[in-house]
This record gives C-alpha cells, structure tokens and sequence, in this order.
C-alpha cells in the first residue's frame, strides 16, 4: 500500500510541527496547511488519504472547510478528523452533522491521535474492500461514492451515505441505533440515538424520490433493516 498521506490544517505551527514530527516518525507523509483556504488547495491537489482539521482557524472556520470538502464529489470521500478546543456537544454534533469522521478534543497526546487515525483508516478499508455493492435496482459505487437507481443518481449527504454502504454490505440483518452509531460513527459516539432516525429519514427521503424507500425497513423494538424484499411482519 502506497504511503498515507496526511493533511494537517492548523493554525498553531507548534501543533503543525508536534503532529508532523509524529506522523511521520510513523511513516506517513504529511502535509501542513495554516488556514482553510491553503488547506483545501493542497487537498484538491494531493488527495490526502486523511485531514486533520483545526476548528478554529484565522478567517475561514474549519468545519466550514469540513462542508466545502464533503460538498465536493472528489474530496468527499476523505475522512476528517476535528481537532478542537471547543468541548460543547453542541459544536461535536455540528462536526459530525457536517460530515467529520472523528473528533479529538485538545490538549491531545500525539500519540493517542495516531492511534485514531489509524483506527480510522482501518475501519474505513474494511469498509471499502469491494468496489461496488448491489441490492435490487440500487448500485453503490465505494471508490467514487455515487449511489444509483437504475442508472439515476441518487443525492446523499455524507452520513446517509455511509448508512447505506454498512446497510448494503449487511443486506437482511438487523441492527440497533447504538449497533449502527457504532459501525458508521465510529467507537467514539457524542451523538444520540435519535440522530441515527434523522439521518434514517433523510436516507428514506432521498430513496423514497427513485420509489426504494422500502429498502429500509424499520424493525419494530429492535432497530433497522437493509431489504429489497417487502417486510412480510
Ligand atoms: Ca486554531
């Protein structure tokens, strides 16, 4: 496997160079940025395999980056993890809301991240060990993202779309809110049970446009279901 490559977007050169030394005593290859605008340049231009994104950075916020990476069809798929001073739930949800794979709340051990980051990229190759998965007239693509209905592309935001790849890779098993944050938000869950429903509407709502919203089947007093045969309970 060719060497990871890490984007780092944070203001302070003493985090910069902190994780730089690191990452790349672990073998990766790291890239530094010190604000949003050269972050998403050196992002369009190298693919990063993984973004270490600061929020508070001079100028363009970092979770305004987070949307602009994960609203472009050749970046939004790289995983994104918050580094953040700010400890509120409220600005984790947003984060996560906004399509960030994982969050690290500073001060941080640089060590603890690496371990995350390689969680991260682990869980992700798991993921992704087929190239495209098919279920009814639903074709999922996982080296480009894009989900199709007989041929028609169907609009996912970033979490609804990693709900379906686990869906589709598990076709007919059931899973539980907490089994499903688990598998697509990753061990370290801020978020609540009722945002797995939010993002299960949102996932409906876009099939429900190509007439497949019965593909995800809400399993009374146990969680949901991936099926492209109609509930027979
Ligand atoms: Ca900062």
């Amino acid at each position: 496997m060719a060497e990871t490559k890490v984007l780092v977007v944070e203001d302070e050169s003493s985090i910069r160079e902190m994780l730089g030394f690191t990452l790349q005593t672990a073998g990766m290859q790291v890239l530094e940025a010190p604000n949003a605008e050269q972050g998403w340049q050196l992002a369009l231009t190298h693919q990063p395999n993984i973004i270490l994104l600061d929020w508070m950075l001079p100028g363009v916020p970092g979770v305004s980056l987070l949307a602009r990476l994960k609203a472009n069809d050749k970046l939004r798929h790289i995983p994104v993890i918050m580094l953040t001073a700010r400890a509120e739930e409220s600005d984790q949800v947003q984060g996560f809301e906004t399509g960030a794979d994982d969050y690290v709340t500073k001060p941080f051990s640089p060590r603890a991240l690496l371990a995350r980051i390689q969680a991260l990229l682990r869980r992700l190759d798991d993921g992704q060990s087929t190239d495209s998965l098919h279920a009814g007239r639903m074709l999922l693509d996982s080296q480009s993202h894009r989900v199709s209905i007989d041929g028609t592309e169907v609009k996912l935001g970033p979490k609804e779309y990693r709900l379906l790849a686990f869906f589709m890779a598990h076709h007919n098993r059931v899973f539980t809110r907490h089994q499903l944050l688990d598998e697509v938000w990753g061990d370290r869950v801020v978020v609540e049970d009722r945002t797995i429903d939010v993002h299960i509407r949102r996932l409906r709502r876009a099939l429900e446009e190509h007439g497949c919203e019965s593909y995800i089947q809400t399993v009374r007093g146990s969680g949901y279901r991936f099926s492209v045969t109609e509930p027979n309970e």
